[in-house]
């Protein structure tokens, strides 16, 4: 479980993680976004709330998770859970299936959020970010990876990035708390360049290399 606030980083490292070592990211964001450009009925539900920067509600959530989990393991969930609600089923599911899991905890301070927030670029197909200034595609633009189109998130605006940074402190930072109490955690130093976050997660995890950190 990749635990942090927008801007954090956690998409940036579960795509190095899974590229390198084969797990396989789950993203609530990429997954919201993906039913709201498909609009299904979770998609037009979701939109409202993603664009005021408010969370989407937890049942939805909680039920779009269990679905995408249904077979899998070895995978990094990032982006969830995201309020007390969503960690008790997370926590539940887990145990309905004998898996265990590690919640890193992405250490940062709000000073640098804005800045990678507002020059990220993402590809809408795969989820893969760039930064603009900090880890910019070869060409402008464009993914490295698969040549798509790379865009800027409407929710990445400034004004709605407040919101959404405000949503964080009110309902996500209890879950540090609550999984320093009741899990297995580690604490990642965040603020570094790209390279040195991805050496301090595995450091701290050291079976991530095998698949199976968690
Ligand atoms: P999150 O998934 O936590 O919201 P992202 O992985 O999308 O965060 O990263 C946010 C932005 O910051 C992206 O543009 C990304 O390229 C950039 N970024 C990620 N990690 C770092 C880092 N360690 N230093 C500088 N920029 C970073
Ligand atoms: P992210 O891509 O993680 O920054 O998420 C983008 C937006 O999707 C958030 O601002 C929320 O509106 C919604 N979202 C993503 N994950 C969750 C979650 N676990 N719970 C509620 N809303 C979520």
């Amino acid at each position: 479980m990749f635990l942090g606030p927008p801007g954090a980083g956690k998409g940036t490292q579960a795509k190095i993680l899974e590229d390198r070592f084969g797990y396989r990211q789950i993203s609530t964001g990429d997954m919201l976004r993906r039913h709201r450009s498909e609009k299904t009925a979770l998609g037009l539900e979701a939109q409202g709330y993603m664009d005021a920067g408010k969370l989407v509600p937890d049942d939805l959530v909680i039920r779009m998770v269990e679905a995408e989990l249904a077979n899998v393991e070895n995978v990094i969930v990032d982006g969830f859970p995201r309020t007390l609600p969503q960690a008790e089923a997370f926590e539940a599911l887990l145990a309905s299936k004998r898996l265990k899991s590690v919640a890193v905890i992405f250490d940062v301070d709000n000073s640098v959020l804005i800045e990678r927030i507002t020059g990220r670029w993402s590809n809408p197909r795969t989820g893969r970010v760039y930064h603009e200034k900090f880890n910019p595609p070869k060409v402008a633009g464009i993914d490295d990876e698969d040549g798509g189109p790379l865009v800027q998130r409407p929710d990445d605006a400034a004004d709605v990035v407040a919101k959404r940074l405000a949503e964080y402190d009110e309902k996500t930072t209890p879950l540090i708390a609550y999984f320093e109490k009741s899990g297995a955690f580690v604490h990642v130093n965040a603020l570094g360049a790209i390279a040195d976050v991805t050496r301090a997660i595995i450091a701290k995890l050291p079976d991530v290399d095998s698949g199976s950190a968690a």
